[in-house]
């Protein structure tokens, strides 16, 4: 394999579950090969047979193709590098583990979980991190063949240097150095023969040809085992990229208990797939401009690994409703319509409403689909409203004038034979102008009789027009019964 060629990987477990902070590890993953003109490969990482979840492959499949991480190898399409699912690969790591046997950087180990379980108590009684207490580093060959001979059970482990640091660098927080004698002498290879998950991933990682890691910073402090693997296999080490933590405040992660956690979350809620994508590219991202709205392309073009920040990002809803309403204000009048039409139906089950135009008068004041229900609502009821809704300072409409306002309205309203919002227009601006009024003086009265609500998409003409003649007149007079 072509050793500078660019190659990232998105690693995910799967869990039935696409944690936002998930789908930006594989957003950044995906734009530091697509930068580098390298590839993206999928691979899944499914020996945690406790964690999986029947039909969770797919969630990430269809995550990922939804926003536009398109994967150049992967389970479903193969690739020069495969199996990509990681319990496929099982076979392939009892030679990697005796490898490093032979070259003295990992040791058989014959302790039972009797023993190991002891071992652990003592420490934890006292106070110490368990760890392994090297039992087995020195066995003599002969002891060894011995055992193996007895057909004891055994595990391969890493033989960690007793002194001295170890240090690796991470592309964010620089050079990390920690004690070798902190390190625990983790397994490799279990006793069925299996590698462990710390094994397995570096493994893996140099089969494929990866180059750079990115992964959540819970992975920063097994990474100077890695380096010491890499080292011992005499591999080149890929470039590490520890990203920080989505957090919902200063003290919390963001979980799953919040339920704006995961991407699955966000689409229920209404979200467009761009803005999402968007947002999670600015969790912890900072682009070098003021801008902050790209699309894939263009953060394909403005991505650079030095915006990564150490500080955790908070997740921020209101700055994703305020992305997401600027998508939505992007977006073609038809796609709107095409999007809002399902929320629009939820409030409104009506059938003589012209539902593209109430769409239209949407578009410009709709951050997220879910608040379209609760905007329309009024169009099949009229909701019961207090007459403070009458009086508006700067229109300077009170009750009073609000139900003479409407008294003048009626009949103006009545004699429309063609109930066009040209028409109603037309009628009610005459009126205006033949008072010598201000337009909302005759206006607010009438948008608040027939929607008996603070705010509404569209105006008193708008709003006459979609709910038709009879329905208009009979609000006003309930406005003007309300108010006398
Ligand atoms: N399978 C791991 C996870 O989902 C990936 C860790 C890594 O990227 O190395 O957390």
């Amino acid at each position: 394999m072509d050793s500078k060629k660019v190659r990232t990987r998105f690693a995910p477990s799967p869990t039935g579950y696409m944690h936002i902070g998930n789908l930006r590890t594989a957003l950044f993953t995906y734009l530091i090969a697509k930068k580098n003109g390298g590839d993206f490969i999928l691979r899944i990482e499914d020996t945690d047979q406790e964690r999986y979840v029947e039909g969770a492959v797919d969630v990430i499949y269809n995550t990922l193709r939804d926003v536009g991480l398109n994967w150049d190898e992967g389970p479903d399409i193969g690739g020069p590098v495969g199996p990509y699912i990681q319990s496929e690969r099982m076979g392939m790591f009892k030679q990697y583990a005796e490898e490093l046997v032979k070259k003295g950087e990992a040791y058989y180990c014959f302790c039972d979980k009797d023993r190991l379980a002891e071992l652990r108590d003592i420490q934890q009684a006292s106070g110490i991190t368990p760890m392994y207490d090297r039992h087995c580093r020195d066995l003599s060959p002969e002891e060894i063949q011995k055992n193996l001979d007895a057909g004891i059970p055994y595990v391969i482990r890493q033989k960690i240097p007793t002194e001295g640091t170890t240090t690796f660098h991470d592309e964010i927080y620089g050079d990390i150095t920690v004690e070798n004698s902190t390190l625990d002498d983790q397994i490799l290879l279990k006793t069925d023969g299996m590698p462990t998950y710390n094994f397995a991933n570096v493994v893996d990682d140099h089969l494929m040809g990866i180059t750079h890691v990115v992964r959540g910073n819970e992975y920063l402090a097994s990474a100077p085992k890695y380096e010491l693997l890499y080292k011992a296999f005499g591999w080149e080490v890929p470039k590490y990229i520890h990203v920080e933590h989505i957090m919902k405040d200063k003290q919390h992660k963001l979980s799953k208990r919040d339920g704006d956690a995961s991407y699955q979350d966000l689409m229920q809620k209404g979200y467009l797939k761009e803005a999402v994508l968007n947002y999670i590219a600015l969790l912890g991202w900072a682009p070098k401009g003021e801008e902050e709205i790209f699309s894939l392309e263009e953060l394909i073009q403005e991505f650079d690994i030095s915006g990564l920040s150490k500080a955790p990002a908070i997740f921020d809803p209101m700055k994703l409703k305020a992305i997401n309403g600027k998508y939505i204000k992007a977006l073609s009048p038809e796609k709107f319509a095409e999007y809002a039409i399902p929320y629009i139906k939820q409030s409104v089950k009506r059938e003589d409403v012209d539902l593209d135009r109430i769409a239209s008068l949407l578009q410009a004041r709709t951050e997220v689909f879910t608040d379209i229900p609760e905007q329309v609502d009024f169009i099949d009821t009229l909701p019961q409203y207090e007459n403070s809704l009458y009086c508006h300072k700067k229109m300077k409409t009170d009750e009073t004038t609000s139900l003479e306002a409407l008294k003048q309205a009626l009949p103006v309203l009545e004699s429309i034979d063609d109930w066009t919002e040209e028409n109603i227009h037309n009628a009610l601006f005459s009126l205006v102008e033949a008072l010598g009024v201000k337009n909302g003086y005759i206006l607010w009265p009438v948008r608040v009789a027939v929607s008996g609500k603070a705010f509404t998409p569209g105006g008193a003409v708008e709003l006459c027009a979609i709910i038709g003649k009879e329905d208009s007149l009979d609000r006003i007079r309930k406005g003007i019964a309300q108010l006398s």
